[in-house]
Parts: C-alpha cells; sequence; structure tokens
C-alpha cells in the first residue's frame, strides 16, 4: 500500500516523522497531496498540552494541497485542482453551521473538529464541499495558505471588535496571528495601529505589515496611556493566550471599548481580569477562528485584490520530512522565524 510521511505527536512536547498507509477517501471526504504546509502555534498546544489527542495523532491543520480522489457525493472539485481547506471542519447542518459559524458545529464537536495531517504528504478533508475552497489561479501557494487559519483568525478578532475607520488599535504580541491581525487593522481602515512585541525581527514586521509604531511589552501600557490622553484605545487585541497580555489588553482598552481577545488559553483553567477601574463597560469577546469554504474564498479575495499582503510571515522554508526540525526552531523563536514553508 502506498505511504504518505506525516509528522505525527510522539509524546507530549516531542513530534517525529513516520509512515501512514495513504486513506481511500469515504463519504464526502476528499484526499488531498500536500503542495505547502507549515506549523502553527495550535501545534504546539497540540504536541504540549491537549491530553485527548494522544501519541500517533497525525498533525498540521494548515496546507495548500492539490485533490488526488473525492468520495461519493463530493461533486465541486477535480482531479488537479488546487485546494486550501480550512483548519476547522463543519457538518453544514447543525445550528451553528446554519448560522455560518461552522468552526463551532456542534456535531463535529468545536474545538476538536480540526483538520489533522495537514504536515503530511496526504490527507483527508472531511466534508470536503463546504470545508475547502478552489485556489484562484492569481494565488500562489504562499499567498493562499494563510486564509486556512491565522488569516481568518486575525480578521475574525477585527471583525468581532467590530472595528470602524479611525479607530485607535493595539495589538498585543506579534506572532503569526498577532502580525495578521496587525495586518489585518490596518486593512480595515484603523487609525493608529499600536503593535506590543518585544522580539526585534516581529517588530519590525509588525511596522511592514502596517503598524505606526511599536512597543515593548513592559513599557506598552504607560506608553499607550500616555498616547490617547489616558483615555485608552478604541480596541485592544491579545493575541498570544497569556494572562499578562490580556491584562494590559484590558488596561488600555477605553470606556465602552472592547477587549478582542484571540490567543489560546489552553495552559490556564483560568484568567484574571483588572478591576481597578479598568473593566467596566468594555465589552470582551472571543473569537475562534472562522471557516468553511465561502470564508475562504473571501480571505483570498483579500490578498488577491492586494489588501494584504502576508506572504513576509514565511522567513523559513525547509522540507516536509525535516518538520521535527522545524517545530524545534519554530518554538525556539529564534533566527527571526515566524512561519515556515514546509514542502514535500
Ligand atoms: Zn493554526
Ligand atoms: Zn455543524
Amino acid at each position: 500500500m502506498a505511504i504518505s510521511r506525516t509528522c505525527i505527536k510522539l509524546e507530549p512536547g516531542k513530534v517525529g516523522m513516520t509512515s501512514l498507509d495513504i486513506p481511500s477517501p469515504g463519504p464526502g471526504q476528499a484526499l488531498v497531496r500536500t503542495r505547502l504546509s507549515t506549523i502553527c502555534g495550535s501545534d504546539l498546544h497540540i504536541v504540549d498540552d491537549i491530553p485527548a489527542l494522544p501519541a500517533g495523532t497525525p498533525l498540521g491543520h494548515e496546507a495548500v494541497a492539490e485533490v488526488v480522489d473525492a468520495g461519493e457525493g463530493v461533486t465541486g472539485f477535480r482531479q488537479g485542482d488546487r485546494v486550501v481547506p480550512s483548519c476547522l471542519f463543519g457538518c453544514g447542518l447543525c445550528a451553528r453551521c446554519l448560522e455560518g459559524d461552522l468552526q463551532i458545529c456542534e456535531r463535529f464537536g468545536a474545538p476538536m473538529n480540526l483538520l489533522f495531517g495537514a504536515q503530511g504528504e496526504y490527507f483527508l478533508v472531511p466534508n470536503a464541499e463546504i470545508n475547502m475552497a478552489k485556489v484562484p489561479d492569481a494565488l500562489d501557494d504562499e499567498a493562499a495558505l494563510f486564509a486556512t487559519d491565522i488569516m481568518s483568525t486575525a480578521c475574525g478578532a477585527i471583525e468581532a471588535a467590530n472595528l470602524r475607520y479611525g479607530d485607535r488599535v493595539a495589538v498585543f504580541a506579534q506572532g503569526p496571528v498577532g502580525l495578521c491581525v496587525t495586518a489585518a487593522a490596518r486593512a480595515r481602515g484603523a487609525g493608529l495601529v499600536i503593535a506590543v512585541e518585544g522580539i526585534p525581527a516581529r517588530a519590525a514586521m509588525a511596522k511592514r505589515l502596517g503598524a505606526d509604531l511599536v512597543l515593548a511589552p513592559e513599557e506598552a501600557v504607560e506608553k499607550i496611556l500616555d498616547l490617547t490622553g489616558h483615555k485608552g484605545v478604541d480596541v485592544a487585541v491579545e493575541a498570544l493566550g497569556k494572562q499578562s497580555t490580556l491584562e494590559s489588553a484590558a488596561r488600555v482598552t477605553r470606556l465602552g471599548g472592547v477587549i478582542s481577545s484571540v490567543g489560546v488559553y489552553s495552559l490556564h483553567p483560568t484568567v484574571d481580569l483588572p478591576t481597578d477601574g479598568s473593566f467596566i463597560h468594555r465589552r470582551l469577546v472571543t473569537t475562534l477562528c472562522p471557516t468553511g469554504a465561502d470564508r475562504l474564498r473571501r480571505m483570498m479575495d483579500v490578498v488577491r485584490y492586494g489588501k494584504v499582503d502576508l506572504t513576509p510571515l514565511f522567513t523559513h522554508s525547509m522540507k516536509l520530512a525535516a518538520a521535527p526540525e522545524a517545530y524545534d526552531l519554530f518554538r525556539s523563536r529564534r533566527d527571526g522565524v515566524i512561519k515556515i514553508a514546509l514542502r514535500p
């Protein structure tokens, strides 16, 4: 039987390459061959923290791929189509899916409805008709990839905050998602965009993607309050998933403003919010990556028509077979790494 070299979880904190049989697609599924994949901060959570996903779990949920075979009922795709699958999939029939929130599908059980195996040569896309989209010829793989997760997540954080033209925004942490939030805030018409980041390469990238200024985490709260006449920003986005950044975001949000939380808090059974006058009459919103075929289409249009270019986020390129080394690099945050392009 043909095999797919795939990166899997070996034990908590450790990944490795293994050979998996290439599956045949069942009803509704598409079998795809990976063209470009990458590692996400969520992968580190899966490898380190989530006991429900045991050793042997195939990793990866962000990829651009090519359709190899389609199961019964998949009519919208042909062999050879270049596609991007959603990182979280929906059934299309439950109440949440019918409202367009496929990512919180009641039937497939969010957030365990994650795509698995995209850090392999081949993988299956469940319910492909509604969870996958063709990539327009105008977009190369690098330009299309972020539609599946971090771009959609970031745009979702800005949409959930109802950001208006001219709003002042502070984005706490400029990892891959935070950088996409900075770009999304700029594209959506924000006035002042303040990025908060201590790693020089990430601070530089934040400027490149549209931040007006970048502040170090230790000075950020005081400086943002100074800059805004001690009123605070209209929207503060937390994009790290740490107590300290959530707290800082709450402290710099103006009365009536929005704290938009997009970090993954899986390491924290609880989080605290400051109550010293800074958490009265603010709106706190959270976002889980909006997904589905139409969401993918819209994200790719944003890129295709030049509103954002996220390809600079690919700071490194490696072979898919070297995924374990890529995990080490990604985890270390060394060498200016933001996203690593993995190709078979
Ligand atoms: Zn991801
Ligand atoms: Zn559903």
